[in-house]
């Protein structure tokens, strides 16, 4: 339910355009010819983003506490569909210290049929998902653990270590987690938990489970961003002088959650999302450092403002 293939077939061609033309238009090619992948460095690590794709859902999920007038406007003043949002999938990719460290595993098809791009990016960068040593994920919603399994059922990075934090761990994985806080309908949210346990299944056994603050390896650390989920983690990756902080769902979209205030209907409580979000916004616009957001439009880079009003995302400038 929560995926813009229809929304965004629908945007793309316009039908006036359609029936103007003798012939059908020739179908576009089902991988649109453009980069899914973006490399750069953090002083001696190489770093890449990996796309796997795109997710999305209705706007007012993404923008819980948005009046609705306002929502409207700001989503037509960005050229953006009114009624849903397309979400990105930025995978990252360090290379450090001869490890291969993959910091969120990405949706696969546990959000919709847009998603799961990540190997054909790994192939494009001449790996293969054996080649992956340790994949870390900042907390366990579907979008993030999804390509842990192969659609057989095994491991889809079989050499890789796992790390997950603990607590997400023992709410999504070890129990039966009580959705009702997320602006869903009940049979997504079924959908939703189930895709947890199916995609982790596979990686269970030797599962590595960390407290948001650990080191995972010589690089890169974990901080504390609970509120999305009770255990979610932010990535900080350092080499030299040089940072990466990666911001997993502190903020789905920089329109509505950074450049506005406006609350993820998926954050489990409100008020802890809220103050992680401005803690670690501080730090972000405080320090200048480079931002990955996983959701924000590719390849997810940018930097924090801070405003009189609140923040603002400024993007990087496409490096080749
Ligand atoms: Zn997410």
């Amino acid at each position: 339910m929560l995926t813009a293939a229809s929304a965004a077939t629908g945007m793309i061609l316009p039908t006036g355009m359609a029936s103007a033309q003798a012939a059908p238009a020739a179908p576009l090619p089902a991988h649109g010819g453009n980069a899914g992948y973006y490399r750069f460095r953090v002083g001696d690590i190489s770093a890449t983003v990996l796309s796997d794709g795109l997710i999305g859902g209705p706007s007012r999920v993404y923008a819980s506490n948005a009046p609705e007038a306002e929502l409207q406007d700001v989503l037509r003043r960005a050229f953006l569909p009114t009624d849903r949002m397309t979400l990105n999938l930025n995978t990252l990719l360090i290379e450090t210290n001869g490890k291969r460290v993959l910091l969120e595993a990405g949706a696969g098809q546990t959000m919709g049929p847009q998603g799961g791009r990540i190997f054909e990016n790994l192939a494009a960068i001449g790996l293969r998902p054996e080649d992956i040593d340790v994949v870390v994920v900042s907390h366990t919603h579907p979008d993030h653990v999804g390509n842990l399994r192969t659609a057989e059922g095994g491991k889809a990075f079989p050499r890789a270590a796992v790390f997950a934090p603990r607590a997400d761990w023992d709410l999504f994985v070890r129990n039966v987690p009580d959705l009702s806080y997320m602006p869903v309908p009940e049979d997504f949210r079924r959908n939703f938990a189930a895709a947890i346990k199916r995609s982790v299944e596979p990686v269970t056994n030797g599962i590595e489970l960390y407290e948001a603050g650990a080191e995972i390896v010589t690089g890169l650390t974990t901080l504390p961003a609970f509120g999305h989920t009770p255990g979610m983690a932010n990535f900080l990756v350092q080499s030299g002088n040089d940072q990466l902080l990666l911001t997993a769902d502190l903020a789905y979209h920089p329109i509505v959650n950074i450049d506005r205030p406006w609350l993820p209907g998926p954050d489990r409580d409100k008020d802890a999302a809220l103050a992680s979000r401005r803690r670690i916004f501080d730090m972000a616009a405080a320090d200048r450092l480079l931002v990955l957001g996983f959701h924000y439009p590719f390849p997810g880079l940018g930097r924090m403002l801070k405003t009189d009003a609140g923040y603002a995302w400024v993007p990087i400038n496409w490096q080749f």
